[in-house]
């Protein structure tokens, strides 16, 4: 090989970049950086870091064969440039190289390694053999520009409390809408988190963003309400996603958390008379978390309504089911108005179908 001064490089993707960013935004806390062997291997075991919980090991193990050959060649205390599409995005000064097993990985991530799982195929995808720690800087704008926005919207209102909501959007219905409300009831500022998938998916995020943009500008409070990008990258894929959402949502400002009581990784249990969740195991969040019964409408009740609050059978309950709207606008069918406001389904249509 031809030896040069110039710094040697590591490949990296867009996914990659914003895990690490996060992590240097410090919304990942108590992790803050990237695990070394011996850190990794004791998170991996406790699912703890620092005396609180952490699912998984932080690592960047990029693929690639000029990666697998850069990583094999690099000595501690090595200055490595971390370059996407062309493009130095970041450095990171080696501490330690070692050797990670992606099975294991996948394993730890999702609860299996099934490739069939499409998290675990695309994970399994982008991970090598060996893992780099070190201290690292790295340039991505978005974590840093959403942290300020959400800093200047509570300056703005001078807002106490401030509820976090993760959700796809995908699509926004009048479901969401009434969660939202009701948030706005307790807390001063609710910041709806729009994740930001980096799969290739059906709806993109700009039209996502527009359509619940549209929603806070005309509907809502808007200076009690705002939207920012989640970066919705395989750390929160699998089945740890809750974890990681609260703890993301604890670091940008939040301290309280609304999530819908369908959804999948809860766990809800009875336990001693009491409904119990997955939050009850979790060391270090100290943020109120609501879990919200799903909201339905009732063709008797003619409004709104959740199980507990109307007399009337399943059989009158329509669901917000957001997968059914999306099939509805993906066959170019406007929604019924009492799912979906007819504006924003017609933002959704108008831009999955734009002839
Ligand atoms: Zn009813």
């Amino acid at each position: 090989m031809v030896s040069t001064r110039k710094n040697k490089s590591i490949f990296i993707d867009k996914e990659a970049i914003a895990s690490l960013s996060l992590a240097q935004e410090g919304i990942l806390s108590p992790v803050t950086g990237l695990m070394n062997s011996k850190d990794a291997k004791k998170v991996d075991a406790s699912n703890m870091y620092n005396g609180k919980s952490f699912p998984f090991s932080f690592l960047l193990a990029p693929n690639g064969k000029r990666n697998k050959e850069v990583l094999e060649s690099l000595q501690k205390g090595d200055e490595v440039s971390l370059v996407e599409n062309h493009k130095i995005v970041g450095h990171i000064e080696v501490e330690e190289i070692f050797e990670i097993d992606p099975i294991k990985r996948v394993e730890k991530i999702y609860g299996t390694s099934d490739a069939t799982h499409p998290g675990v195929a695309s994970t399994l995808a982008r991970l090598g053999k060996y893992a780099i720690s070190g201290k690292y800087e790295i340039e991505f704008e978005d974590v840093k520009a959403s942290k300020q926005k959400i800093a200047e919207a509570i300056a703005k209102v001078e807002a106490k409390h401030i509820t976090g909501i993760v959700t796809a959007a995908r699509p926004i219905n009048r479901g969401h809408e009434r969660l939202i409300r009701l948030a706005l009831e307790k807390t001063d500022l609710v910041v709806i988190f729009l994740s930001k998938p980096y799969s290739e998916e059906n709806v993109p995020y700009g039209i996502r963003y527009e359509a619940v943009d549209y929603l806070v500008k005309n509907f809502l409070p808007s200076d009690r309400v705002i939207v920012v990008p989640f970066e919705n990258t395989y750390l929160f894929a699998g089945t740890n996603e809750l974890l990681l959402d609260a703890i993301a949502i604890q670091n940008f400002g939040c301290d309280r958390m609304v999530i819908g009581s369908n959804h999948a990784g809860l766990g809800m249990f009875f336990e001693s008379h009491e409904i119990k969740s997955i939050f009850d195991s979790f060391v270090g969040i100290n943020m109120s978390v609501d879990i919200s019964s799903m909201f339905v409408y009732c063709n008797a009740c003619k409004t709104l309504v959740t199980q507990k609050s109307c007399p009337h059978g399943m059989h009158h309950h329509i669901n917000y089911n957001s997968e059914s709207l999306l099939d509805l606008l993906k066959n170019g069918i406007l929604p019924p108005a009492i799912l979906m406001r007819k504006e924003i389904s017609s933002i959704y249509l108008s831009r999955m179908f734009p002839n």
